[in-house]
């Protein structure tokens, strides 16, 4: 069964047709990575899956993208239910101003968990899945902008994940980073699918074979190509 589904997809900046005639089935528990040259619609597909370009004027989007069986382009479509299900993760490492701590915990204090108890056990639990607990453990409280920008972007990563989604986006995840750190987060790609389904949007066709169950080509705002990456 398939997790997100894109039929018919078309998307508008005004008149222009940034994406034409989408279709992609995406499984559970699969990478899907979109690839392709600058300017051809990747990163407006990832910021359509999760409806943050509905704040950009002139966007507009026709066809169906189904999430976990809803529609989200549906009217009734509860869209900060659709915030938590679908985590998003950024080319450059933005961590929040502030503690360690307080950068995972932060998803999970919005949805309205207090309890220090409850709290400490979300921050652990994703600083080991985000691989990254026993590098910070004895410095919860030191502030985020300390860190490497290697930890950084797992730290934005361990932030996504307290939130409990189902759905992680990632725009070029490991451009802005070291190889090694590179390295790092693709081994956490692969390590996160078990539990997670993943679209992450790449130039790089190494990274690609590297990551993905599924590949997809855009060129000029078409999918030109779609299928398992190997
Ligand atoms: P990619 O991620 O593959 O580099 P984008 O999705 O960023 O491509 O851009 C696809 C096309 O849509 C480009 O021609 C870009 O200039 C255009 N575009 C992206 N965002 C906007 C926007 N907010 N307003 C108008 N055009 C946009
Ligand atoms: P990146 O290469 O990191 O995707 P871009 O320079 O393509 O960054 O886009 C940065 C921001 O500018 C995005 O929010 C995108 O939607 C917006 N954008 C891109 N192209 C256009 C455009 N032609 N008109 C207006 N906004 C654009």
């Amino acid at each position: 069964e398939s997790i997100i589904k894109a039929e018919s997809l078309d998307v508008y900046y005004d008149q222009f047709h940034a994406l034409k005639n989408i279709n992609l089935n995406m499984k559970k528990n699969t990478v899907t990575a979109l690839i392709g040259p600058s300017g051809c619609g990747k990163s407006t597909f990832l910021r359509t899956l999760n409806r943050m370009n509905d704040l950009v004027d002139g966007f507009r989007a026709e066809g169906n993208i189904w999430i976990d069986n809803y529609n989200i382009y549906d009217p009734k479509t509860d869209v900060v239910k659709l915030r938590r299900d679908v985590g998003m993760v950024f080319q450059r490492p933005n961590p929040f101003p502030m503690s360690i701590y307080d950068n995972v915990a932060y998803g999970p204090r919005i949805h309205g968990i207090t309890k220090k108890k409850v709290l400490d056990e979300i921050v652990e639990k994703s600083l080991r899945q985000a691989a990254l607990w026993d590098d910070v453990k004895d410095r919860l409280n030191s502030s985020a902008m300390g860190m490497s920008g290697g930890q950084q972007q797992r730290l934005v990563i361990a932030r996504v994940l307290a939130i409990e989604p189902g759905v992680i986006l990632m725009d070029e995840p490991a451009s802005a980073l070291d190889p090694i750190s590179t390295s790092k987060i693709e081994e956490l790609i692969l390590e996160l699918k078990e539990k997670f389904t993943i679209v992450i949007v790449t130039h790089s066709m190494q990274q690609a074979a590297r990551v993905s169950d599924d590949t997809a080509f855009f060129l000029n705002g078409e999918v030109i190509e779609y299928g398992n990456t190997n």
